[in-house]
């Protein structure tokens, strides 16, 4: 029966809002199947239900049920979905047909989601805002790279491992707006103050080395070439930040946030084009990097 455990999975998974909509107290005729057998749309409802019953069988006869899952999996994070909301649920199920036929191809997607929980595997949920995310492949083109690794927590940082904050001699970072001491980048286009980033800040969330980007004249700053994914930024486009995901991008293979963001959402990447971008990614080599300096262990181990 793995309709039925489809089924659980998915509707555990449902916000409690929509919940309440629709099974609030239970009164609700319209949630119970079978209380107006005579409604045309009912049975229309349970055809589709039925269909879509059928449809999922033959896909798991045929494999398909799985490979759908593989190729779906990197464009499931701009699906319209209220993750934010979405808490463990263990309230009697829901069994409004209506629902389900809502967003019945949703099954495989929501399904993965709760087995990617179950085996630990890396769950990135950016909440959706106003305007949807998507990338050229401009924004691909304008993403950076490195010649050597960026060590992670020790540019700026006291031997305790603590950041040191100068608000005299600090200079304030364009995505984590700290004003810390260490490496800052300047940027060649706009000379401004958005052109100051950090050094993990430019590794984590870009992908580039702040002593590179120092050394290249012609270094422009990720808000002057439209791939800011900092907080203020992201919100001016209508989207949501992200969060701290650098960890979760870099355990998905991804060299940096942008390149995560850019990669998987872009217009043109379909399933399997995404995954492999990942893998080329490991092994690509950069392309315009002149310097060859000593490799930093501790954050390039993150990128093997
Ligand atoms: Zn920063
Ligand atoms: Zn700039
Ligand atoms: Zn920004």
């Amino acid at each position: 029966m793995r309709m039925s455990t489809l089924k659980k999975k998915r509707e555990e998974e449902e916000p409690p809002s929509s919940l309440s909509l629709d099974n609030a107290n239970g009164s609700d005729s319209q949630s119970e199947e079978g209380s107006k057998r005579e409604d045309d749309s009912l049975r229309y409802e349970q055809a589709r239900d039925q269909r879509i019953k059928d449809n999922m069988e033959r896909m798991h006869k045929l494999g398909l049920f799985d490979l759908s899952l593989k190729l779906k999996h990197p464009k499931r994070n701009y699906l319209p979905k209220k993750k934010k909301a979405v808490q463990p649920n263990h309230s009697p199920q829901r069994r409004s047909s209506r629902i389900m036929n809502l967003v019945p191809i949703n099954y495989s997607e929501r399904n993965r989601e709760s087995a990617s929980k179950e085996n630990g595997v890396v769950e990135i949920c950016i909440p959706e805002g106003t305007n949807p995310e998507v990338y050229t492949e401009e924004h691909e083109e304008h993403l950076g790279d490195c010649e050597s690794a960026w060590e992670l927590y020790v540019d700026g940082y006291d031997e305790d491992g603590n950041r040191i904050y100068d608000p005299i001699k600090g200079e304030t970072c364009h995505q984590c707006r700290q004003k810390t001491l260490g490496q800052h980048t300047h940027c060649n286009k706009c000379e401004l103050l958005q052109g100051k980033f950090c050094g993990d800040c430019l590794y984590m969330r870009y992908g580039e080395n702040v002593m590179e980007a120092n050394r290249n004249n012609k270094w422009v700053c990720p808000p002057c070439r439209g791939i800011c994914n900092c907080s203020r930024c992201r919100r001016g486009k209508g989207w949501r930040p992200t969060g701290n995901i650098y960890s979760k991008v870099s355990k998905l293979g991804f060299k940096s946030v942008a390149h995560y963001l850019i990669k998987t959402r872009g217009t043109e990447l379909e399933g399997s084009d995404a995954e492999n971008s990942v893998a080329e990614e490991k092994s690509e080599t950069s392309a315009d990097t002149k310097l060859n300096r000593p490799t930093l262990t501790r954050a390039s181990k993150k990128r093997a």
